[in-house]
């Protein structure tokens, strides 16, 4: 035995863990605060933040928090209280995923274009202490608190008008910039509250951990490519996955964020050019959007946009005609229960020998596990055992790892149902694919079985945007009494387009798929949409059960 080792009292530890147990020096709860105490000190001049005119250098960024958390922690806001948020993609949005968190307490961003009876039931069920409110939402946020018995303290970002409220700047006023934040005791400790958008019923109040977002933001670095260089533009709603954790991963980098309050194609092409952006994300509609900007709204830019799409399943043909505007598309997947994004469609060898269509075809599959997050899996729903990876047996896309939610507050009946069996349950139905790729053919709701047979909704939709008149369809089930159900197909067309006829799509669709799976009717008009951009189904399923 070496000098060294002296063995240990009672002389059962292993060498490799007698003596080297974990100490303050090597073992530091994980938390995505330390990216910006870093970012202060390692680049502290550099621009973290760009709102119009304003500039917020990391140092500045860093003391802002600071100020905020201490004057929070002044008025008692501590460990595992709410403070919730309801901001656009401002700077303080940005703050507010730092400095709550630098007390301990949980951040609970919420979606400005809910109601305000919705927006009342997160108050109360989350437990806010506190609501930070940015002036643009001031309206929304006073008849969300009329409906409360007990609201909580008001913070008025800008001149908010809210009786009562403290102004946000005299937190930073009165802040002190040293305050001494220690970060999470323990990094399992809540961190965020996302309470999903309620496509599939009451909203659920996702909780992140400090833990889960630190990686979060380290994958999502990593698999978007962003770095020191990089300006980020928030085309994303920052309230939504807590913006699938770019506001600490933009920090983790010391790239620059761009703010965005409104999503318009002008105003993203002027801030593209403007600001040199690099990076940004969005649902397929935000894509829509920017390809079919008007010709005036548009402008050039000289350095590469990579552009991350998830949310909703992207089309092929989206993604071909934003890469053939010169953006490069990364394919992301996931949930609010993951985080945001958890898979990534990562190119594969074999796609160099591809058509352009085929590429775009593979581009549009959901991908891999990203390097974060520890597995994913399609399960056969009757046995619960991995399906074949044939590319074409439909099970339930699960996923695996530390960058799952923790659960649903103050649901265990739901997050028991949803975390069961060592997996979170997507919902989601697919296939695995040889290369290990999943790609989603539905959502277990959305699937029309007709005549006993399955129907990807999201296969006929891929079709029907090949249409030059298509800009976003959305197919659902319509009961019928002789197959069970059909698939009806709801088509919202490009601007200035020619409306096809019935006949036209069908005879489109007969073109390119089997013929069970062409829609029997088509309705042509603007599509309900959530405010993340997802096409509202439930809503067209009701429209196609009324149909005569
Ligand atoms: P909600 O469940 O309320 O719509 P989420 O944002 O959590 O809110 O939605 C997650 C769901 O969105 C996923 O389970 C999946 O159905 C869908 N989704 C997300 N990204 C993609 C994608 N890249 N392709 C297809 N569907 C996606």
């Amino acid at each position: 035995m070496p000098d060294t080792e002296t063995p240990p009292e009672g002389g059962a530890a292993h060498r490799f863990e007698a003596g080297l147990e974990k100490r303050a020096a090597n073992y530091v709860p994980l938390t995505p605060v330390s990216f910006l105490a870093r970012g202060a000190s390692a680049f502290g001049a550099r621009i973290a933040v760009i709102d119009g005119e304003r500039r917020i250098t990391y140092a500045s960024l860093y003391d802002r928090c600071r100020r905020v958390a201490s004057s929070l922690s002044a008025r008692g806001v501590g460990r595992l209280d709410t403070v919730a948020i309801l901001a656009s993609n401002s700077p303080e949005m940005v703050e507010a995923h730092f400095a709550v968190p630098m007390l301990g307490a949980v951040l609970n961003p919420l979606n400005t274009r809910l109601d305000p009876a919705t927006i009342a039931f997160s108050l109360r069920h989350g437990g806010a202490q506190v609501l930070i409110v940015e002036a643009a939402h001031a309206g929304l946020a006073a008849r969300a608190l009329g409906e409360m018995a007990e609201p909580p303290l008001v913070v008025a970002i800008g001149d908010g008008g809210i009786a009562g409220s403290l102004p946000y700047e005299g937190l930073i006023a009165d802040g002190d910039p040293a305050h001494a934040w220690t970060g999470p005791g323990d990094e399992w400790q809540s961190l965020c509250l996302l309470y999903t958008s309620g496509t599939t019923g009451d909203p659920k109040g996702a909780v992140y951990s400090h833990r889960g977002a630190y990686l979060q933001a380290l994958g999502n670095a990593v698999t978007f490519g962003l770095s020191g260089e990089s300006a980020y533009l928030w085309t994303l709603p920052m309230f939504h996955c807590s913006g699938w954790s770019y506001p600490w991963a933009c920090v983790a980098a010391g790239a620059t964020q761009v703010c965005l309050r409104k999503v318009e194609p002008g105003e993203i092409f002027r801030l593209i050019a403007e600001h040199r952006v690099t990076h940004l994300c969005g649902a397929p509609i935000v894509l829509s959007m920017i390809a079919h900007a008007a010709p005036q709204e548009r402008r050039s830019f000289p350095q590469a946009v990579r552009v991350a799409v998830g949310g909703a399943a992207p089309s092929s043909t989206i993604i071909r005609t934003m890469e053939e505007m010169g953006f490069r598309i990364t394919h992301l997947y996931g949930a609010t229960e993951s985080y945001g994004p958890a898979t990534a469609c990562l190119a594969q060898p074999d796609w160099a020998a591809l058509s352009d269509e085929a590429r775009y075809q593979r581009m549009a599959r959901q991908g891999v596990a990203l390097a974060t997050l520890d597995a994913v899996t399609v399960t056969d729903p009757e046995t619960g055992e991995p399906v074949p990876q044939d590319g074409s047996r439909i099970g339930e896309i699960r996923l695996r790892g530390n960058t799952i939610m923790k659960g649903y507050l103050g649901n265990p009946d739901a997050t028991g149902r949803t975390l069961a069996d060592g997996w979170y349950a997507t919902g989601d139905l697919g296939v695995w694919h040889p290369d290990g790729a999943v790609e989603i053919k539905d959502r277990s709701k959305d699937i029309i079985i007709s005549g006993g047979e399955n129907i990807s909704s999201l296969e006929v939709e891929e079709v029907l945007m090949r249409h030059p008149a298509v800009m976003f369809a959305a197919v659902v089930s319509r009961p019928d009494a002789t197959w069970g159900e059909t698939p009806c197909a709801f088509l919202e067309t490009k601007p200035g387009a020619d409306v096809p006829s019935q006949d036209e799509v069908i005879a489109f669709c007969r073109e390119h798929m089997a013929r069970f799976k062409v829609p029997k009717t088509v309705v042509c008009g603007p599509l309900p949409k959530t405010s993340t951009g997802k096409i509202q189904k439930f809503v067209l399923r009701d429209r196609a059960r009324e149909l005569a």
